[in-house]
């Protein structure tokens, strides 16, 4: 096995699971994790789960489940080469989107207003209900029963009133603390993935254009290092050249400022590492590139009007499906009904979350369409 840095998770250090089970053979415990994960059904839902552009568009944007293999792909690069838990890294990247909504953020949003009497509804808190409760395949216990660690990682966000009612797995929000590094890894990996593949997808739309991307400097310097270097190379390899050219200058940045950190902190164990303050990111002027980057994609993708338009659609079918089924708990498959007698609000919100874009415009159609 690969050498571990002292302030790697390990099965050894780990919290465990929340129901003990005997180690695996074969495996460490966050392979099992990771192995548990993609047989999951919230993971294969995944492929027909979009952020920006829905899944209907085309064939060739990216999914949630092609954007959860980008960010385990980044991450263990880097876990790998800070000599961090890789296995876990990993099964938090692949696990990190289990809770999102039909829509992307937009979805999200509109399912929270619609919550919002009765807790309100929250990307992350969902992922990590998905693996503690809502996947039903083990015979011994509900949900995956993950290990602390990666369902730590998974709960990238949380406030402070929720942290206190999580109890064990909200206590860092509470004390202030950073989780594992594997956690900062896949997070970070997680912004990486999607702001380069959101230029490449906004490109390939025709949403943007190569010239307005000429004002951001990660994009442009890279743009011009290629064609200095290939003259002759045709726009979608130029697309793509450059866009592999950002993600390996935000990456070996990445390893390369925090293993600097990392040394003039020399933090000795995992402990360390959640009471030192975030010891992962970039250098001043890369993270100075990342934020236009992402600025740039908010003023130019997110709001632009086709996008704004499809998600002022998303929102309205979101809301009109709870209303639907929060009137009438008639209308909600037969095993979500038998649910929704406890906790109805809630039922709903684990119904409609956990459908997958063209499945909510098809339920969508079944309800309203005369
Ligand atoms: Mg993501």
């Amino acid at each position: 096995m690969a050498e571990f840095a002292p302030y790697a998770v390990s099965s050894e250090n780990s919290r465990g699971r929340r129901l003990q089970e005997a180690p695996p053979t074969g495996r460490t415990e966050f392979q099992r994790d990771r192995d548990r994960i993609i047989h999951s059904t919230a993971f294969r839902r995944l492929e027909y789960k979009t952020q920006v552009f829905v899944n209907h568009e085309g064939d060739l944007f990216r999914t949630r489940l092609t954007h959860s293999l980008e960010v385990a792909q980044i991450a263990r690069s880097v876990a790998r080469t800070l000599k961090l838990n890789e296995d876990l890294t990993e099964a938090i990247a692949l696990a990190h989107d289990l809770g999102h909504t039909p829509f992307g953020h937009a979805g999200q949003d509109a399912l929270h207003e619609c919550m919002k009497p009765c807790g309100g509804f929250e990307h992350n808190l969902q992922s990590l209900r998905v693996v503690d409760v809502l996947e039903q395949r083990y015979a011994a216990f509900d949900g995956l029963n993950l290990t602390f660690e990666t369902r730590e990682g998974i709960l990238k966000h949380c406030s402070l009133k929720n942290a206190r009612a999580l109890g064990d797995i909200g206590e860092r929000f509470v004390k202030r603390q950073r989780p594992s590094l594997e956690a900062q890894i896949a997070n970070l990996a997680d912004e990486i993935a999607y702001n380069n593949h959101d230029v490449d997808d906004g490109l390939r739309s025709g949403l943007l254009n190569m010239s307005q991307l000429e004002s951001v400097r990660i994009f442009a310097r890279h743009r011009h290092a290629v064609v200095r270097q290939y003259p002759q190379i045709d726009a979608r390899r130029l697309v793509h050249e450059t866009i592999r050219r950002m993600i390996s200058t935000l990456v070996l940045d990445l390893t390369r400022h925090t293993s600097e950190g990392i040394g003039a902190r020399a933090p000795l164990t995992l402990n360390d590492v959640r009471a030192a303050p975030a010891l992962l990111g970039f250098s001043a002027p890369i993270a100075n590139d990342h934020q236009e980057l992402k600025r740039f994609l908010r003023t130019h993708l997110y709001e632009h009007y086709e996008v704004v338009r499809m998600m002022d659609k998303a929102r309205r079918i979101m809301r009109e499906l709870f209303e639907a089924f929060t009137g009438d708990l008639r209308l909600l498959p037969v095993q979500y009904r038998e649910l929704a007698s406890a906790d109805p609000m809630r039922t709903v919100a684990d119904y409609i979350a956990g459908m997958t874009d063209r499945y909510a415009m098809r339920e969508h159609r079944r309800l309203f369409a005369v």
